[in-house]
Formats: C-alpha cells, sequence, structure tokens
C-alpha cells in the first residue's frame, strides 16, 4: 500500500513551496487509494518557533488536504511528532554502532575549527570522513578502555556515520533517474547530537522506515542528502523506498529560488496563511487572509512543476488526485506567475457556491449597515461575480443595489447628462409610474417601447438613467438594477439627480 508523508520542521510559516509539497504527496497518495502522513520533525530545538506546528496543521486543512495519520490523527506508527520519539532513535543509532556504521566523536567545537582553519591554508576545505577520521578524536582511534573511560566520565560526543570509502552509489530518483555519487565526496554526518537529540538525518530515515513510507516525495533541496540516506538504509539492512525530489520554484523573473523573504517585495503572499512572527511581531500576508479561495492556491500550485500532457489548466483537487502523476512533475525550476494565480482566482470566483459568497459578503454588508435579505444579496452576487476576483471588490461593484449614489462621477455626469436630460428624466419618472410589474424584463420592455414612441435615440435616455441609479456609467444591466431596487427607490433616485 501506498504511504507518503509530509515532514516539516516547525521551524516558521509553510512557505508555498511546502504547500505544494504537502499537495503533491496527497495527491499521490490519493491517486493510489494511499495513506498520507503529517510528521513533525522538531529534533532542531534551536529552530523551534512557536506557533509553527499549528500554522502547518491550519494550512492543511484550509487548503483541503487532510492527512489520515498525524499529530491528533493517531494510526499506527505513532507518535508523529519526532520529539515524542527520542528513545526510538536512541536505540536506532546504538545499533549502527554495534554494527559497526557510526561511531562517537570526541572532539569540541574548537578542536574542528582548528581543523578548518588548517585546512583553509592549505586551500582545501575540512570535511571529517574517510580519509581523516583515523587522525581524529574519535572511538575509531580509542581503545575500548579510553571509549569506557570518556562515556563514563559524559565527555560531550557526537555520533557520526561511517561513509564507506571509494564506492560508487547508484541512486535513482523518480523525476531524475539515476545519479552516481562517489562516496569520497561524503563525509560522515552527525546522526547524534550531544544534546541527546538525532538529527534529522537520523531521525528522518528511522521514521521513514517504522512508518512504512514507500515514497518520499520532497523538495530538491534534499537531493544531496539523498546518498546519505541511501547509505543509513543500506547500513540499517533496510529496504530504501522510491525517492521524488520536486523542482524549485522559482522568483518570477526566473532568477533564483523563491523565498520566504521575498512576499513583501514582490507585492503577491508566499504564504498561505497570514502569519505574525512571534519574536518581531511582524506580519506576513497570506493567501487566505488576501481573499483567496483555497482552490485557487491548489489548482495554482498543482500546476507549478506538473502537467497533465494536455492544455488543461483547470483542476479541482478530486480531478487533481485522478490525473496526477510523478512521472509528469517537471525537473526544472517552475516560475512564479502571481497574474496566472490571479487569473485563476477568478475563474474559482464564477465556480464557488453562491451561498459561500453570500455568507462572506454579509460580513461585509454587515460593517456596512446594511440589512436586507438573503435571498437578495444572492440575487447580487450572481449578477456582480464576473466582474470580481475577490469578495472584497463585492461592495465596490454593488453599493448602489443596497443604498442611492450620494455623489455622481463627474466625468461620467458630464457624458451622459445634457440640457435637456432633466426634462426626459421627469418624464421617464412618470413612464414608470405607470408601470405595475416592475420585474426586469417588463420594465425593459415598457421603458424601450416607450423610448421608440418619443422617437429618441436609447442613450438619450438610458445614460442619465444609469447615471441617477448608479452613480457611476459601470454596473450591470441597468434594468436589472432597477427590477431590484424597485419602483419607489428608482423613482426616488431619478428625482434626487434631477435636483
Ligand atoms: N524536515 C524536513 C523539511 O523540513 C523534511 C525533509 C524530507 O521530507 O525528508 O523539509
Amino acid at each position: 500500500k501506498v504511504r507518503v508523508r509530509f515532514a516539516p520542521s516547525p521551524t516558521g510559516p509553510l512557505h508555498i513551496g511546502g504547500v505544494r509539497t504537502a499537495l503533491y504527496n496527497y495527491l499521490f497518495a490519493k491517486k493510489h487509494q494511499g495513506d498520507f502522513l503529517l510528521r513533525i520533525e522538531d529534533t532542531d530545538q534551536n529552530r523551534f518557533v512557536e506557533g509553527a506546528e499549528q500554522y502547518i496543521k491550519e494550512t492543511l486543512e484550509w487548503c483541503g488536504i487532510p492527512y489520515d495519520e498525524g499529530p491528533g490523527k493517531p494510526g499506527n506508527c505513532g507518535p508523529y511528532k519526532q520529539s515524542d520519539r527520542k528513545e526510538i532513535y536512541v536505540e536506532h543509532v546504538d545499533k549502527l554502532i554495534q554494527s559497526n556504521n557510526a561511531y562517537y566523536a570526541f572532539d569540541t567545537p574548537e578542536d574542528l575549527e582548528v581543523k578548518r582553519k588548517e585546512a583553509e591554508q592549505d586551500h582545501t576545505k575540512f570535511s571529517y570522513g574517510p580519509k581523516n577520521r583515523n587522525q581524529l578524536n574519535n572511538s575509531l582511534t580509542l581503545s575500548a578502555e579510553e571509549l569506557q573511560t570518556k562515556l563514563d566520565n559524559k565527555e560531550n560526543y557526537v555520533i557520526r556515520f561511517k561513509t564507506k570509502s571509494s564506492v560508487t552509489l547508484s541512486i535513482h530518483d523518480e523525476i531524475r533517474g539515476f545519479i552516481e555519487v562517489d562516496s569520497e565526496v561524503l563525509d560522515d554526518k552527525v546522526l547524534f547530537k550531544s544534546d541527546g537529540l538525532p538529527t534529522y538525518h537520523l531521525a528522518n530515515i528511522v521514521d521513514d522506515h517504522l512508518m512504512r513510507i514507500t515514497h518520499v516525495i520532497r523538495g530538491e533541496e534534499w537531493l544531496p542528502s539523498l546518498p546519505l540516506h541511501i547509505s543509513l538504509y543500506e547500513a540499517f539492512g533496510w529496504e530504501t523506498p522510491k525517492f521524488a525530489h520536486l523542482p524549485l520554484i522559482l522568483k518570477p523573473s526566473g532568477k533564483g529560488k523563491l523565498s520566504k523573504r521575498d512576499g513583501d517585495q514582490l507585492g503577491f503572499p508566499v504564504f498561505p496563511l497570514e502569519w505574525k512572527d512571534p519574536k518581531t511581531g511582524a506580519t506576513s500576508s497570506g493567501y487566505r487572509e488576501e481573499g483567496f479561495f483555497p482552490e485557487t492556491l491548489v489548482n495554482m500550485l498543482a500546476l507549478l512543476g506538473w502537467n497533465d500532457g494536455t492544455e488543461k489548466e483547470f483542476f479541482s483537487i478530486k480531478e487533481l488526485t485522478e490525473s496526477f502523476e510523478l512521472e509528469r512533475v517537471h525537473k526544472s525550476g517552475a516560475k512564479f506567475d502571481h497574474e496566472k494565480t490571479e487569473w485563476f482566482q477568478h475563474h474559482y470566483m464564477q465556480e464557488m457556491s453562491v451561498s459561500k459568497l453570500v455568507q462572506e459578503f454579509s460580513i461585509i454588508l454587515k460593517e456596512k449597515g446594511v440589512d436586507v435579505q438573503q435571498a437578495y444579496v444572492e440575487e447580487v452576487v450572481e449578477k456582480i461575480r464576473e466582474r470580481a476576483a475577490f469578495v472584497s471588490e463585492f461592495w465596490e461593484l454593488s453599493s448602489f443595489y443596497f443604498e442611492s449614489p450620494k455623489e455622481f462621477d463627474s466625468k461620467s455626469a458630464k457624458k451622459a447628462w445634457k440640457n435637456d436630460s432633466q426634462e426626459w428624466m421627469r418624464a421617464l419618472i412618470g413612464k414608470l409610474e405607470s408601470i405595475e410589474d416592475f420585474s426586469q424584463t417588463h420594465v425593459q420592455s415598457e421603458v424601450k417601447e416607450w423610448i421608440n414612441t418619443q422617437g429618441l435615440s436609447f442613450g438619450k435616455i438610458m445614460q442619465p438613467l444609469r447615471l441617477a441609479l448608479v452613480g457611476a456609467m459601470s454596473g450591470p444591466d441597468v434594468f436589472h438594477i432597477a427590477a431590484c431596487i424597485g419602483k419607489e427607490d428608482s423613482i426616488y433616485r431619478l428625482n434626487y439627480a434631477i435636483e
């Protein structure tokens, strides 16, 4: 059974790149009737940020990509938070020491700094590995007694992975194919730190194995760690999962990776939800608070590095779970395109259920002191949504459905209001008064017929009428507005305009 996981570290808000990783994992799992897990990788205590875990959960929920197992959703492989799994890592790193795949290293940070400096003078780079580990302060160079004494004395140590020397590792990535790596270029990475916690590498591999992960789908930045990860699986004698590294998300210019700091400069959010930094108090904007629909974000992110091989661009999450294939994920970086995101947003505005839009718009109406029937708001929303991408635009597009214009746009007035308009509007009022059935179609046919019998041009009546009802030359069909606001208010507005 396919089992995948999203394994963020709670070091801050999730960047949209992280959301895409979660999404691709989710889609892949659902396509194969598999499980999608959430695992919180919080072993690096220095980088822990208050509120980040909650942010991650809230993001997944808002986006509509729920996890099957994870914090608060127990399965057979919990706990799902690495800080709750400490003993498991101790036990496993011991196994590696027993099998001679890992060793204790007692070099202090200062010792290592000296080595680094020395290497610099020789114009080389210090790396702790097969070539020099025998000259350093570790259990490979100590006798059994010496080692025991150090451990008994509780000297600070780290545990390092013992990289194999001179082998060629052939690793496979589902998106990139085979990659060969010479183990000589690898160093002996720290697996266990002096604070008694594992590093990302160890915890990640142990958990992926114990949680029976079949496919590791994650960002390209982890590709350089893959040789180590494969070596760790080998050292444990475990079968490796399949790996797929997703392409980078690039800045709109295509120059460089889109970073967490780009949002403010580029003028669009790079976070799914608004984030308030607990330390600085600074707020970064989020898609949700900017009024985007989760459907927009999901569709946009799905296409940022993948397509289904056709020209199709609009995908609901359900369609995505049917079409998604790892083989179709691109190798090269995907340029972020905010205009396209807005275009998706406009599309989903047309697709969105009226009741949801009414619900959101009602909050704004309440703030404006407008109190009308739900059905009326529905009618208005249906009419204006095609001109909008965000609910926040609704009021400007429709205020005249709820209150009479107080001012007239001067440019429109100049264009629409002629010398004889006053006179004609008086006559029109007379006509409107005589209309019993004030429905849109009826008012329209009555007024049009009246214009014809008067031998007038259409614009002569329609333009000042629009000005009177709307206050500007914009807006939907005038007769729709007239019918909605009703006879009395229509006449009131005409009278107001005449004065
Ligand atoms: N904790 C890692 C991160 O924050 C997970 C990498 C992985 O998926 O293996 O990106």
